[in-house]
């Protein structure tokens, strides 16, 4: 029964998120890092993907249309956003760790990683606004006003730049100290 459980889960992980969440480590990673005085890093990236928990969920109880709920919206989200951070906050150790490992200077409070958490969900809200059809963003609201506002290779587009320039702003300290090192 567990066997098949998680079997499902990565199936569904391949099929549904793969493909598309990974973009949106661009936005939030620059974002979260330009910001990483004010806004907590981890917890502000991790909300863009662990938000897609959703899609999962969805797909697995084979729900069908629409993809996206509660918690693509921007009063879902903020409720999603804060229990994330809560979560954050008590599993603080972890995260510490992780950025241990990647070397960003992190000083968690509890009120960074609550607005992080909702700031993270919102930004990849705002994304899938774009992208997605069926994200009702303004919920109660139903339409998306800000579906295809931009076209989806240009969102991937942006979302890949978005990439490239976190990537290089991550890779200066480095670059600076190897130079000295000459
Ligand atoms: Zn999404």
């Amino acid at each position: 029964m567990a066997e098949s459980l998680v079997f499902h889960f990565t199936l569904l992980v391949f099929n549904f998120l793969m493909p598309v969440t990974p973009y949106h480590f661009g936005p939030s990673g620059l974002v979260g890092y330009v910001f990483r005085k004010w806004i907590d890093f981890p917890v502000f990236v991790l909300a863009n993907v662990i938000v897609d928990i959703e899609v999962l969920w969805v797909n697995y109880l084979h729900l069908g249309w629409p993809y996206h709920r509660f918690a693509h919206t921007l009063l879902g989200g903020a409720a999603v956003g804060l229990l994330w951070g809560l979560l954050a906050y008590v599993i603080q150790p972890v995260l510490k760790f992780g950025m241990n490992i990647i070397r960003i200077n992190y000083t968690p409070t509890f009120k960074k990683m609550l607005l992080s958490g909702v700031l993270g969900i919102w930004m990849h809200v705002l994304v899938d606004a774009v992208y997605h059809y069926d994200v009702k963003i303004f919920w109660p609201f139903p339409k998306n006003i800000l579906w295809r506002i931009i076209y989806q290779h240009q969102v991937k587009l942006i979302c890949l730049i978005c990439l490239g320039a976190f990537l290089v702003l991550y890779m200066i300290p480095t670059f600076k100290q190897f130079l000295k090192k000459r």
